[in-house]
Parts: structure tokens; C-alpha cells; sequence
């Protein structure tokens, strides 16, 4: 990285949030699986929009009533990685700003982008009807099979060039914000396509590990 960074874009799930997925957790917390549903995702036989649909019909199965307020609540205890707050803090105090950009769910970046500090963050919302119950479709605010769209628009927003901004994921769909990064950082990778694509690897149950691959650029 040639510029001095000014945003670190942080993929959510499996990154900060120290879970696999917020959907998934969410599925485990009422006590469902997925994995047909996913598979069929993966296989292209379902879009993101009808994969949504399918997850919110598998919780009324177990809780015909289920609304926004359970799925909040699901977030209560969610676990997130160690260092998190030393992160944000030691990149605000370096004058950068750290944003989420993930295709989980909104009230589970709400509570990690808040409650620690970012700047800003996207993902996806699940639409409710007037009584506050799950309508069953989602608005799609991070577009999964491009999440480099959100991170330009936070570049735009917060006027940080790809040589001054860092894109931090797991997985193969972080790669197209890797693509719009100075530096990539693979954190606890899920796959060769995130590991390939990545200028650093990086296996940690710390999220700090990243601040030495982007703080000495800021001296
Ligand atoms: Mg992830």
C-alpha cells in the first residue's frame, strides 16, 4: 500500500462477529438447519432474496409469531472476537476509520457498529409488518455476490482512495472488496479464493493481529 490509510473496511461474519454466519445464528438459537437451504443457494438454484424467504419460513416453523424483537434478542449474547474494541479504538486514535460491510444481518451490525465504535456499517434488513412479525422478505442493503458496491460507496462517503483503504474478510465473497483495497488482509480464512486473493493472511483469535499490517503505514 502505497497511500496512508484512512478505512479499514471489516467483513462482519466470522470476522467480528465470531460465528460462522448471523443467519446461522439465528437458525441455531431457535433451534433449525439450513444447510438445504444453503446448498441450494451455493448451487445458484435459489437467489439471495429467495434464500432470505426460506430462512424467516423456517422460523415460523418452530414460531408461527416470530418478529423482529426475537431476532434482536437472538443477538443478545452474540460472541464477537477478541481485541475488537483495542482495534477500533487504536485505529480511530491513528486517524482511521473502520466501517462493516457484511451480508448478515442488519441488527446484529447494529449492535457490533455501535456498541464498539465504527463509523459506519451495511447489511441486510428483514422487513417487518405493522404489528412488528417478520414479513418474510429482506431488503438487500449488501449485495452478496458484490460487496465491493457498499465498501465504494463508504469510500465515496468518507473520501478514502483504494491506496488509502483496507479491506479485511473470511471468505470468497470478500474478494471483490479486496479488489477495491490498497491491502487485503484474509482473517482466519475459509477458502483458497479469499487466501489467493489476499496481500496478508492471517490466523489469530485476536482481531488486533491486523493493526500491525496497517498501523506502520500510517508512520
Ligand atoms: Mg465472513
Amino acid at each position: 500500500m502505497k497511500g496512508s490509510c484512512s478505512l479499514v473496511v471489516f467483513d462482519m461474519d466470522g470476522v467480528l462477529f465470531d460465528h460462522v454466519s448471523s443467519w446461522k445464528w439465528v437458525h441455531d438459537v431457535m433451534g433449525v438447519d439450513n444447510s438445504h437451504n444453503l446448498s441450494l443457494f451455493k448451487n445458484r438454484e435459489i437467489d439471495e432474496a429467495e434464500f432470505i424467504r426460506r430462512d424467516v419460513a423456517l422460523w415460523k416453523t418452530v414460531r408461527p409469531d416470530m418478529g423482529i424483537e426475537d431476532v434482536s434478542n437472538a443477538f443478545q449474547n452474540m460472541p464477537v472476537i477478541d481485541g475488537l474494541q483495542e482495534t477500533v479504538d487504536s485505529l480511530r486514535y491513528n486517524g482511521i476509520r473502520s466501517v462493516i460491510v457484511s451480508g448478515g444481518i442488519d441488527l446484529a451490525a447494529e449492535r457490533i457498529g455501535v456498541g464498539y465504535g465504527f463509523d459506519d456499517y451495511a447489511a441486510n434488513t428483514l422487513i417487518t409488518n405493522g404489528d412488528g412479525t417478520l414479513a418474510g422478505e429482506g431488503i438487500l442493503n449488501v449485495d452478496l455476490s458484490d460487496k465491493g458496491v457498499k465498501m465504494r460507496e463508504f469510500m465515496r462517503k468518507y473520501g478514502a482512495d483504494k491506496e488509502d483503504t483496507v479491506a479485511i474478510g473470511n471468505s470468497f465473497v470478500d474478494v471483490k472488496m479486496f479488489e477495491n483495497a490498497g491491502l487485503s488482509i484474509a482473517f482466519n480464512p475459509l477458502d483458497d479464493e479469499v487466501v489467493e486473493a489476499a496481500d496478508a493472511v492471517i490466523e489469530s483469535r485476536n482481531i488486533s493481529a491486523v493493526l500491525e499490517h496497517i498501523l506502520p503505514r500510517r508512520r
